[in-house]
């Protein structure tokens, strides 16, 4: 490597925030290792992305925070347990969100489940790529049910709304959960 060229790594590195020493062309100890670091990092962030069908990933972890326990608990039950490949889209969500989907046509009611944690969007994916057909959230749906009933934690599949099907869509019934349970 030229002295330009590694000059041009180690401003790179720096900027990633993965090599703290000069900018001096001089492919040291220090440089070599930022690189590890930024290797390692990007490892990581690949499998997350990637994921893998059964444990939850970081992104999901992220994505159900604030959710209800048991819903969560749900969720990690069924990641473990189905064949099918998914992940979390969306779970608590704001009062401002709220308002953006309902001006979007995206949602109908701002009595949604999102706001207080009971509800989760999860994201279908054959052979790697998402999905919004309902036929492949039948078996999600399925599998959902299935370890519901096993846990004995009540849900409801948006995909069963005879007006607003909504097959991304699972929250805990308004039955056995209130907005404060
Ligand atoms: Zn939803």
């Amino acid at each position: 490597m030229s002295k330009k060229h590694i000059k041009q790594s180690q401003r790179q590195l720096k900027k990633a925030g993965f090599y703290f020493g000069a900018i001096d062309g001089d492919w040291g100890a220090l440089s070599v290792k930022a690189t590890k670091k930024a290797i390692e990092s990007n490892a990581v962030k690949l499998k997350d992305e990637s994921g893998s069908s059964k444990g939850l990933t970081e992104r999901d972890k992220k994505r159900l925070a604030g959710v209800h326990k048991d819903l969560q608990r749900l969720v990690k039950h069924v990641k473990k347990t189905s064949d099918v490949d998914f992940f979390v889209g969306e779970g608590r969500r704001t009062t401002k969100r709220q308002k953006q989907l309902i001006k979007q046509a995206k949602s109908t009611t701002m009595n949604s489940r999102h706001l207080t944690g009971h509800a989760v969007d999860l994201i279908v994916r054959v052979d790697g790529k998402v999905t919004w057909k309902l036929k492949h959230y039948r078996q999600l749906a399925k599998d959902m049910k299935k370890s519901a009933k096993k846990l004995g934690i009540p849900i409801t599949w948006g995909g069963d709304w005879k007006t607003f099907k909504d097959g991304v869509h699972f929250q805990l019934s308004w039955g056995s959960y209130s907005k404060y349970t």
